[in-house]
């Protein structure tokens, strides 16, 4: 088939299923209020969770670093891109995370590619939560060892993978928060299961650094577990750092073997150090973002009890993530554009990112709203629900 033919057939079928995505031009830096196409709208759907994005300290930083070290790296880190900016921030990152070594990688999507593939490979086994995010599930499957995925969160489902195996090695994959439903990894449990079967573990906690456990170190600080425990710890920085790129951290012998074996690591552009230099402003920001943390979980929390008075069903989560599941994606891209209609920017999100029949608005808080903009927010999603027709508001 003629090559645009084939393509135009696949995007009327993505249009006909409700899938069709669609890109928005924002015309202001991140924050609680968005500019687009001349009009304000609340922003509900950012993962800027402590608004260090557009932070007067970062940007500063931004515009220091680019004065000092120009625009861009010029190289991977392996030929001659890792500055001294760079080489600081990942010392930082050790520092901050309680672990020997960090390591920076481009972006998250792909540290999660090359770490799951400088770990295993075949004859070893992959095992991962149902809900793990894209990035995760994808480097297993390339990975090219035996791919398996547990039940979300369900212990005993891991436990009887972990035990029946006649891999050399297994290795269990999983996100600290889930970024589709906010709900927080049964770490504890995934720990001792891990150990129990000499098997290796790693955390992806691009939505809890920042916003967990004290000082903003994430799941594991908030479970209280260690290297040993966590020997593999991802961190994403366009997140709550509010930057662009992502992190390893973890032993002195891991971060060597990933500088080694770890192909997205070795054959990319470093990121611009002005960005690193960005980013040791924003982690001492984060930090001691202690009021940023207590406000948000304030918000977190008024959002959940006005669902509630509204007849809502939340899922079970305590992050910033608040996933409102309606069911289809038609309810959900009709509730999406009633609430842009009421100056509300909350994003539909529809198969295949979440499972069949689970279309939600993914609202997510940040600690740069305020209680009135929450208020405004149940207002507009009681409106939103009410217009969208008598279809099941799920649990
Ligand atoms: N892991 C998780 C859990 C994420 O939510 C994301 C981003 N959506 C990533 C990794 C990818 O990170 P990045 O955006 O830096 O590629």
């Amino acid at each position: 088939m003629n090559l645009e033919n084939r393509l135009r057939a696949k995007l009327a079928e993505r249009q006909m299923a409700h899938r069709y995505r669609t890109r928005r031009i924002v015309g202001s830096p991140q924050g609680a209020i968005l500019q687009e196409g001349g009009r304000p709208l609340l922003n509900f759907c950012s993962n800027d969770y402590l608004g260090l994005a557009n932070h007067p300290l970062v940007v500063a930083a931004l515009h220091q670093g680019a004065a000092d070290w120009g625009a861009g790296s010029g190289a991977s880190h392996l030929v001659n891109g890792h500055s001294a900016e760079h080489h600081a921030l990942e010392e930082e990152l050790a520092e901050f995370t309680g672990r020997e070594r960090a390591l920076l990688f481009s972006t998250g999507y792909m540290a999660n590619i090359g770490v799951i593939n400088a770990l295993v490979g075949r004859g070893d086994r992959v095992l991962q939560d149902k809900l793990n995010h894209a990035s995760l599930l994808d480097g297993g499957l390339l990975s090219g060892a035996d791919f398996q995925r547990y039940r979300h969160n369900d212990m005993a489902h891991l436990r009887a993978r972990l035990e029946n195996s006649g891999a050399d090695q297994q290795l269990v994959v999983v996100d600290g928060v889930f970024s589709m439903d906010g709900d927080m990894a049964d770490l504890p449990a995934i720990v001792e299961a891990s150990r129990a079967n000499n098997a290796w573990l790693m955390v992806d906690d691009a939505h809890g650094f920042g916003t967990l456990g004290t000082h903003g170190r994430g799941t594991t600080d908030y479970f209280g577990l260690n290297q040993t425990q966590v020997p593999v710890l991802i961190g994403t920085l366009g997140k709550a750092f509010g930057t662009f790129g992502a992190f390893v951290a973890g032993s002195e012998t891991l971060i060597e073997s990933l500088i080694q074996f770890s192909r997205t690591y070795i054959y990319t552009t470093a990121l611009p150090p002005a960005v690193a230099a960005a980013t040791r402003a924003s982690l001492r920001l984060l930090r001691d973002a202690e009021e940023g943390r207590q406000h948000l979980q304030q918000l977190i929390t008024q959002f959940r009890q006005g669902c509630d008075s509204l007849g809502m069903a939340l899922m079970d989560s305590m992050s910033p993530i608040q996933p409102l599941i309606v069911g289809s994606d038609a309810k959900a891209m009709r509730m999406s554009a009633r609430l842009a209609e009421l100056g509300c920017w909350v994003s539909a999100i529809r198969p295949p990112t979440v499972p069949e029949g689970t279309a939600r608005l993914r609202v997510t808080l940040t600690a740069a709203h305020n209680s009135e903009q929450v208020d405004k927010l149940l207002e507009a999603l009681n409106d939103a629900a009410s217009q969208a027709g008598d279809e099941e508001v799920l649990p």
